[in-house]
């Protein structure tokens, strides 16, 4: 993939005298590369080691996105909800931590337009808009304010609708791929393995056998591209039950295999398994 900054407008004669929204959705700009990122700690988005240190050069090596798509572990509905808001709030939905991090505000704008689009592209669910609710959780703005420390381009997210098992978040992020060609990076912010109950809050503490082990048996089957397995295979052993605890930190995974098209390259950018039993694991696709 070429990750030169490019931000390619091509407006043909045609689509000029059409309405601006199909001016939007005949934008031509390089495929984004769409990505699974670890989160892991809020504390993360106020420290700095390796892992922050990778967002922050994925935010300078990926083209500029007209806007990001966040598909976060910390928005769980009824239904499948977009942000539509010039001003998302920043939520700190988390208890606990130091003020510092309570006092971080990340004041990246909305892109209504944008999620009205999203709405029109995919048919299948259908999405709803938020206009009020919700706004950035700590799994969209602990991560991009690494990666894009200016909060200068636009934050969507998408929750997760609870109610369904892991092929929906697939199925759902193959309807969302065809943003990729317009400007827009898909990121899905979760954990591989994620278990509260066996944490070590030492950051670089022993990582616990099974969650090494789910979190290679995981690297394999994105390695062989059997997506599959990754739906319906993970709570077969007693590593994935204890991986796996609950399922909002592993769906936005699904969001990211289910938009992978064959020609995709899948990278690994970066392989930790943090406080014993929480998965860093991240990865970019095309
Ligand atoms: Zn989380």
């Amino acid at each position: 993939m070429n990750r030169r900054h490019f931000l390619g407008l091509s407006v043909t004669g045609a689509t000029m005298i059409m309405g601006l929204e199909k001016i939007i959705s005949h934008k031509k700009t390089e495929k984004m590369p769409a990505l699974f990122i670890g989160h892991g700690s809020p504390m993360n988005a106020i420290e700095t080691n390796d892992f922050t240190r990778m967002l922050s050069q994925l935010g300078k090596t990926i083209p500029t996105p007209e806007a990001i798509l966040c598909i976060s572990a910390h928005w769980m509905t009824e239904g499948s909800w977009l942000t539509k808001m010039d001003h998302p709030k920043t939520i700190h939905d988390f208890y606990g931590f130091p003020k510092s991090l309570f006092d971080v505000q990340y004041p990246a704008p909305g892109r209504p337009d944008i999620a009205g689009d999203i709405q029109n592209t995919v048919m299948n669910p259908v999405l709803h808009l938020d206009t009020e609710n919700w706004g950035l959780d700590h799994g969209s703005w602990s991560i991009l304010r690494h990666m894009y420390p200016e909060a200068n381009v636009p934050v969507i997210q998408l929750s997760l609708d609870m109610r369904h098992s892991a092929e929906y978040h697939f199925k759902l992020g193959q309807e969302l791929s065809k943003l990729r060609e317009r400007g827009i990076l898909i990121v899905g912010s979760g954990n591989i393995v994620h278990n509260l109950r066996t944490i070590n809050w030492e950051t670089h503490s022993k990582p616990l056998d099974w969650a090494l082990e789910f979190d290679h048996w995981a690297k394999e089957k994105l390695l062989k591209r059997d997506f599959k397995a990754l739906q319906t295979d993970f709570l077969r052993t007693e590593a994935g039950r204890l991986s796996v605890p609950t399922m909002e930190h592993y769906y936005p995974l699904q969001y990211i295999t289910g938009l992978a098209s064959q020609s995709d390259e899948i990278k690994f950018e970066f392989e930790e398994i943090h406080n014993a039993s929480i998965s860093m694991r991240c990865f970019s696709v095309g």
